[in-house]
């Protein structure tokens, strides 16, 4: 054969193998054998390897990774922002939906529904009409970058048919694995002794990150396009769009529809709930969106989510389970939370062992006797709470669960305060080690190395009974808990020092003392500059502070009219412990002291926390609301009005993550000695 002969069968082949594809994908017929389809691959693939000239992205050989497999997983930002959905599980919240959206769109609107598949969301990147990237949502602003396993879906065609879209075009979608190839997956794995795979849509997420293009092949991924994204679109509806992408190649939504009115939602909901398990793959909702784009830009987006869509979500069947016996805890502050042992069933890939019970009331409630068979509900990343007891076998002596009457770790009687039970003994175990548990945690004295295990073992072996127990251990004390060795306890020993320097406001909000959250112990540290004002300040000076109340204010008066506490707080204030405002100013010069810090958005290489504690350090502040103080505002992902409200103020400096990682190191080696 010549040069042009090969090119003309190459280009002959190329055509026949994605007409094929394209009616078994997109139109589910077949007009060739699964043997005739694959001696011409494997004739065009023989081909194209001897002639890489003739290389085409888009040849239906790249769907089964004739071309390398891919490197390793890297991120892009998203051109346009992959936002999410707001969502309800409640019909009224719905009307309520579209009430107010008829608020800021007055004139007449028409809404698409279709169903919630529950896959991956992909943005799928076609420039001229070819694919060049795919793209998973990841965090809205950047996903990963899985072009080359996406080139193995089928469905999602590597060109564009016709010629009638723009030269930049993000089609967006949900790709997932059909519920029967799902099942051949695990009985194969369970047949060669692997564990099973939770459910098609985790699945399908790791399918898209595995290095092997030939497997990802052999699972047979599905997508369905549902949204399109671009300048100079050649429709202006979401429906026109939906029927646009389908001539374009790609499968769309088939069971979408138009509704005018609420009562066409609802019947389209009703239908989809009850057939939803005749469908090939799972959905866990219906989404309805206005239809017509021009109100949608009207509508616009919050942070998260379009305003001019909603998911109305499917109740997740339930799980039903049995209750094997009861656990009282008991917390720091006296509070007693039952929970609920169960059998261990695994719902949505997480092995539920324990569920929470809230209080008494919910048991009342829900009439939970003992041994009762449970059922449990569960969606998506929600905790696991008790919906429904299944009275039907219920066992015919089983007595009703009441609550202790006696606390569980220091057998005292318990108080009853609005529904919920505490107990009040002062000597406690458990609120005893849960005090001390609190104080070294992160948020509080960040007391790195000590965590809940060592203060629980400290407490047993009787080294601590109190707070400032601590600044008295010594590494020999520290050296008689199990896997505490030299190095350990000599970090120990200095990390508890370090904390010394922590600020007034975080101390404070350190000791645990009731309803004295991280932002109220800022507000009474701002007004009372030291501790000694704060002991002596009477109710009426409290309540006159904005946000402290009643509430407040006399758990401020009890805890200051306790004796122990008060000796307690004497004896920290001599081992240095920081109980003013003018103790930062005494010790040594911190770097950011005077500066304040206000966040916003999600921080891509730390948590918020963390980053605070790092501010705190060095001498600044952090404050959660923006106020005439703040000198920098640290922008991460996601951000919020914050940014908006800093910018109208003249002395805010902006910093991205990395300016603010940079001038935190800057600052750190000018105090050497500060380590998080
Ligand atoms: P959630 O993950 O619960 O926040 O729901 C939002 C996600 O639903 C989107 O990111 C999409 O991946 C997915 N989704 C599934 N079906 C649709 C659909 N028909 N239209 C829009 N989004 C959908």
């Amino acid at each position: 054969m010549d040069n042009n002969n090969i090119k003309e069968k190459i280009d002959q082949l190329r055509k026949e193998l994605s007409e094929y594809n394209d009616k078994y994908y997109t139109l589910d017929t077949s007009d060739v054998s699964d043997y005739d389809f694959d001696k011409k691959l494997k004739e065009l693939s023989l081909l194209e390897k001897y002639h890489p000239e003739l290389y085409d992205p888009t040849s239906p050989t790249i769907r089964i990774g004739v071309g390398n497999p891919s490197s390793s997983s890297t991120t892009n930002y998203h051109k346009y922002k992959m936002y999410s959905l707001q969502n309800t599980y409640s019909k009224k919240e719905l009307i309520i939906w579209k009430q107010r959206i008829h608020q800021s769109v007055s004139s007449f609107l028409s809404f698409v529904c279709e169903l919630k598949y529950d896959g991956v969301s992909i943005n799928l990147i076609y420039k001229n009409g070819c694919l060049t990237h795919a793209l998973t949502r990841g965090d809205g602003e950047k996903g990963e970058d899985v072009t080359e396993n996406v080139r193995t879906i089928q469905s999602i065609p590597l060109k564009l048919k016709g010629k009638n879209y723009p030269s930049y075009l993000e089609i967006r979608g949900e790709i997932f694995l059909p519920i029967k190839k799902f099942m051949e997956i695990n009985t194969e794995r369970i047949k060669n002794g692997i564990p099973p795979y939770a459910n098609p849509r985790n699945t399908a997420s790791g399918t898209l990150k595995i290095h092997d293009k030939k497997e990802v092949y052999k699972r047979t991924l599905s997508c369905i396009a549902y949204a399109v994204i671009g300048k100079d679109l050649p429709f202006d509806t979401q429906y026109q769009s939906l029927k646009k992408i389908k001539k374009w190649g790609l499968k769309v939504p088939e069971t979408a529809r138009l509704c005018k009115t609420m009562k066409e939602i609802l019947h389209f909901i009703n239908y989809w709930n009850i057939w939803k398990k005749e469908l090939p793959y799972h959905i866990d909702g219906i989404v309805i969106k206005v239809n017509e784009y021009q109100k949608q830009s009207i509508l616009g987006y919050t942070n998260k989510y379009p305003r001019w869509a909603i998911a109305y979500k499917f109740r997740q069947k339930l799980s039903e389970t049995k209750l094997l016996s009861l656990t009282f805890q008991v917390g720091r502050t006296g509070i007693i939370t039952p929970v609920a042992n169960v059998f261990p069933i695994e719902i949505y890939g997480t092995n539920i062992k324990r569920v929470a019970l809230y209080n008494n009331r919910f048991i009342q409630k829900m009439k939970i006797h003992h041994g009762d068979s449970l059922f449990l509900e569960k969606g998506g990343s929600v905790i696991p709470k008790v919906t429904k007891i299944n009275v039907k076998k219920r066992l015919v002596n089983s007595f009703p669960v009441s609550f202790l009457k006696k606390c569980p770790s220091c057998n005292s009687s318990l108080i009853k305060e609005n529904e919920l039970f505490y107990c009040i003994e002062n000597n406690c175990p458990s609120q005893r080690i849960g005090k001390i548990q609190h104080f070294v945690s992160n948020r509080g004295m960040n007391i790195k190395g000590i965590g809940n295990e060592i203060v629980e073992k400290l407490y047993r072996k009787g080294f601590l009974y109190k707070i400032s127990d601590l600044y008295q251990l010594k590494k020999e004390d520290l050296l008689q808990i199990n896997g505490v060795k030299e190095k350990l306890a000599e970090i120990l020993i200095k990390n508890i020092e370090k904390s010394k320097s922590n600020p007034y406001h975080k101390v404070l909000y350190s000791l645990g003392i009731r309803h004295i959250g991280e932002d109220i112990s800022k507000k009474l540290t701002e007004h009372f500059l030291n501790i000694n004002s704060l002991i002596s300040a009477d109710y009426d000076n409290l309540t006159s502070i904005s946000g402290i109340g009643k509430k407040t204010a006399n758990s401020v008066k009890t805890y200051f009219s306790i004796l122990e506490n008060k000796r307690m707080i004497e004896t920290l204030i001599r081992h240095g412990v920081c109980f003013s405002t003018k103790c930062i100013l005494e010790t040594k010069d911190f770097p950011l002291r005077g500066k304040s810090f206000v966040f916003t958005g999600k921080l891509s290489k730390m948590t918020r926390n963390r980053a605070k504690n790092m501010v705190e350090f060095l001498g600044g502040k952090v404050f959660n609301r923006v106020n005439n103080q703040i000198h920098f505002i640290v922008v991460g992902k996601n951000f919020g009005s914050k940014l908006e409200k800093c910018m109208g103020k003249k002395n805010v400096q902006i910093l991205t993550e990395d300016i603010f990682i940079e001038m935190i190191e800057k600052k750190k080696k000018k105090e050497k000695e500060i380590k998080f």
